[in-house]
């Protein structure tokens, strides 16, 4: 039987995991992935090549909010590798107001918001972030609580991401429980791993799905037109029964759909810095940064306290500064986040090493009216292009689950819609 041609462009952990997922077909489809770099991943990798270990892109993954990558992981056997975050690291920290206070920051103001949420009506529409823990709490607790999640999260602002779509878990629990708090204590105990990572790296988890993904992969090779049945790259025209996308929003935007031009994408330079000494006083997790600060820093992450797995000393320290800048210099970028060690942690020694990565127009910024936009996407790929299909990080979320979860579900509805 002749097999069905599929193209996906762009090899990110959105493209490798439709890949994995439509393989489980490959009785009847031909897959190739193209892919413009000379490996797969996308923002995810991990670096040994300084003496000490980092994780250049994501790393952070709790495991009640992560299902799908859960599951993936134990489909490929990745579950053996996985390590917990310490224990002992749990404490999160907010710098506000010239000092680091541990989250979350107890007042009378949150005991107030967290007893106003008991009793608030629900309300259905979408609003701000800011809106909404206004609305059911109160604005010290939009400040403290929320604020430095959505920089933690998007990079962004609290007045501008969607609740609906940035934190969709708490608004089901108003719509479900008729109060956000009242709905965590109903919620079941998660008991999984807190957060986790795997022992070799987040680039090892890639490798493995990389493996256990039988299709061709094309590396090197730059997408530059889609049409209904073809695609361009920088060497030559593929023709294919069906296209998936997996490439950014800016760059399929700019290739087909001008409105996801209006999705606002936000950037950060990471700068690793490595000690082979205990330079850090702090037991914890990390912290991030008020908005209100106005600093140049979004957050810091204990790497050496988090995930001490990944130690090569008793004594050394791993630290990720992450910039609110992605457009300074490597030099900078150091100067910057150093400034921000002693400023913040009382750290004065220079690293013994440092990375400097940075990410440009990584976070798409889910604001109000982001459905809208997808929606008009959506309807101009059924009139125009129904052989294409649409995953990535600007759908539900930017976190790599959400990322998974979205590859999984239109692999699903797509092989239910074809395969008969
Ligand atoms: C520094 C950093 C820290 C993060 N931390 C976390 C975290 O702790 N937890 C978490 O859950 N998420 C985190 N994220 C977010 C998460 O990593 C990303 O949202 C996710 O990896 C995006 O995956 P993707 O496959 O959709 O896109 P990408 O990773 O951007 O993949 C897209 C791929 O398309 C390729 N491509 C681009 N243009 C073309 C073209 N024209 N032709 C062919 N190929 C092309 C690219 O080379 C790339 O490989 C972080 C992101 C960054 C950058």
């Amino acid at each position: 039987m002749h097999k069905k041609r599929i193209l996906i462009l762009g090899g990110g952990i959105s493209g490798l995991t439709l890949a994995y997922y439509l393989a489980r077909r490959k009785d009847l489809f031909d897959i190739q992935l193209i892919e413009k770099s000379e490996r797969i991943g996308g923002w995810i990798d991990s670096d040994n090549s300084t003496g000490f270990f980092f994780e250049k892109g994501p790393r952070v993954f709790r495991g009640s909010k992560s299902k799908e990558f859960l599951e993936l992981a134990r489909e490929i056997g990745m579950d053996k590798e996985m390590i917990p975050c310490n224990p002992d690291a749990k404490a999160r920290f907010v710098w506000r107001e010239g000092r680091l206070r541990k989250a979350p920051i107890l007042s009378w103001g949150l005991i107030k918001g967290v007893l106003r949420d008991l009793y608030v009506k629900p309300k259905v529409e979408d609003e701000s972030v800011w809106d909404f823990a206004c609305r059911r709490f109160n604005a010290q607790v939009a400040q403290d609580v929320f604020d430095p999640m959505v920089t933690g999260i998007y990079g962004g602002s609290t007045s501008e991401i969607s609740m609906k779509l940035g934190f969709p878990l708490f608004k089901a629990l108003e719509e479900k429980h008729g109060s956000v708090i009242k709905g965590l204590l109903k919620t079941p105990r998660f008991n999984g791993p807190r957060i986790f990572s795997f022992q070799r790296g987040m680039k090892s988890f890639i490798k493995k799905l990389e493996e256990m993904t039988p299709v061709q992969f094309h590396y090197g090779e730059e997408v530059t037109a889609i049409g209904q049945n073809t695609v361009t790259t920088s060497k030559g025209t593929y023709e294919a029964d069906f296209i998936f996308s997996a490439l950014p929003s800016h760059i399929i935007g700019r290739l087909l759909f001008p409105q996801l031009l209006q999705i606002p994408l936000h950037g950060t330079t990471m700068v690793h810095v490595g000690y082979h000494k205990n330079v850090l006083h702090r037991e914890g997790f990390g912290y991030l940064v008020a908005s209100k600060e106005n600093d140049d820093v979004l957050g810091v992450v204990f790497d050496s306290n988090a995930f001490t797995q990944f130690n090569r000393s008793e004594h050394e320290t791993r630290l990720t500064v992450m910039l609110k800048r992605d457009d300074v210099s490597d030099a900078e970028a150091r100067d910057l986040a150093l400034k921000g060690l002693k400023n913040h942690l009382k750290i004065k020694d220079h690293p013994d090493v440092s990375l400097v990565l940075r990410a440009a127009k990584v976070f798409p910024q889910l604001r109000l009216g982001h459905e809208k936009i997808l929606n008009d996407v959506e309807a101009v790929r059924k009139e125009k292009f129904p052989n294409l299909r649409l995953v990535g990080n600007y759908f539900y979320g930017v976190g790599v689950n959400d990322c998974i979860a979205r590859a999984k579900s239109v692999s699903d509805i797509f092989l239910s819609e074809t395969v008969s």
